[in-house]
């Protein structure tokens, strides 16, 4: 009966226009329509990952473009570093190992910054070039963690280790040129900023991937790339394409761009300090520090003796305002609970999830002067630009 608001990580919100165009005929994958469809959408996500190389749409979750990440440029046995500072980390360097690769984990704690002296260290003493790989999460989503990929793509400069960046759950967010930090290998998902359902992924090739590509053994059929872009050329891809999705995808990225990329990213900005905000003003914890704040999503340590799973039962059965439990194995993860503030989440959404949060936090015990976490965040929202 309740109208439900849902903050977490992913999936996200999805515009009214976008659930509409999804309810669309089907239509001949392999005739013009598809094609004038697939390349208009092409050059649009183009334009979002700042890069002129190749760009895939996949159908599939955001997994499925990890997977195709990793086994279109690999061999098996080759070394790869994979740096992990949370569960997003963790599962592509799983990928990656369970296709074969050596994989050398760079690790972090949860919520704490990667470590980039090791990696610098790693590569720099890999003087023959045995390392073939780095494999990074922008935006760790199971810490609210943005790791600084321009830093890991001046590190590598020198390398010739391809770069592969996990970017689900940030592409779209935050400025992230792909071409300009030559990045071989992006991906993302169509149900994080995009403002999609679940369903599609994304991922662009640059030219040293492409090279990587045409001696790389790992086995693979689905996730093929090379036949993507073979199909792509006669505007196809190679097996049938989540039609619903791509019909949809056109209507949610002309919302994107009718707001705009830098006003797109100033509200994810707003956003994120606003939640922050609120966070303290409530006398809450924060997993990461300022400094390295996701833009999209933030894990708030909850106060001692407060049941998070409780927590957000109360918040899900009484306001209907859906928000995530911690997730992965640090030292807060079952105090942690993570708000997703990405995509079509409103600053208003915002204002009233806090409001839920104070009211919920209150009848789990929690002494808090109702109202200070919607102050907050109002105060943030109307106050200079982030
Ligand atoms: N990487 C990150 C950073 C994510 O946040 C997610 C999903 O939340 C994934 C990968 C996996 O994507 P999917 O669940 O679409 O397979």
């Amino acid at each position: 009966m309740n109208k439900e608001l849902l903050l977490i990580p992913g999936p996200t919100p999805i515009p009214q226009a976008v659930a509409r165009a999804m309810a669309t005929e089907m239509f001949d994958h392999r005739g013009p329509r598809f094609k004038e469809l697939l390349e208009e959408l092409t050059a649009s996500l183009k334009e979002i990952f700042m890069t002129r190389e190749s760009l895939f749409i996949l159908s599939s979750s955001g997994t499925g473009a990890l997977e195709a990440a990793v086994v279109n440029f690999l061999s098996p046995g080759d070394r790869v570093i994979g740096l992990v500072n949370g569960a997003f980390g963790e599962r592509l360097a799983g990928i990656a190992a369970a296709h074969g690769a050596v994989v050398e984990k760079v690790e972090a704690e949860m919520g704490q910054p990667l470590d980039y002296e090791a990696l610098e260290t790693l590569l720099r003493s890999d003087r023959d070039h045995r390392i073939k790989a780095v494999m990074v999460v922008h935006n760790e989503s199971s810490t609210g963690m943005m790791n600084d990929i321009e830093r890991i793509s001046r590190i590598r400069r020198d390398h010739p280790a391809l770069l592969i960046v996990d970017t689900v759950s940030s592409m779209g967010a935050v400025p992230f040129p792909v071409d300009e930090w030559q990045i071989d290998v992006c991906l993302t998902g169509s149900q994080k900023v995009l403002m999609l359902p679940p369903g599609l992924a994304l991922i662009s090739v640059g030219e040293r991937a492409w090279k990587a590509a045409s001696t790389a053994k790992m086995k693979k059929f689905y996730f093929n790339l090379l036949a993507a872009r073979e199909y792509y050329a006669k505007g196809q891809t190679p097996w049938t394409p989540a039609l619903p999705q791509i019909v949809a995808a056109r209507t949610a990225l002309d919302l994107y761009f009718h707001e705009g990329r830098e006003r797109c990213h100033a509200r994810h900005r707003r956003m994120a300090a606003a939640v922050r905000s609120a966070a303290r003003a409530l006398g809450l914890g924060l997993l990461v520090e300022d400094c390295h704040a996701s833009m999209t999503v933030t894990a708030v340590i909850g106060p001692e003796g407060v049941n998070i799973p409780a927590l957000c039962a109360i918040l899900r059965d009484r306001f209907g305002v859906i928000i995530a439990t911690g997730r992965g194995r640090g030292k807060f993860s079952d105090r942690t609970f993570r708000i997703g503030h990405l995509g079509a989440v409103t600053e208003m959404d915002i204002v009233t999830g806090i409001a839920a949060l104070e009211m919920a936090l209150y009848l789990q015990g929690h002494r808090l002067e109702l109202g200070a976490g919607v102050r907050a965040a109002q105060e943030v929202l109307i106050g200079p630009e982030q």
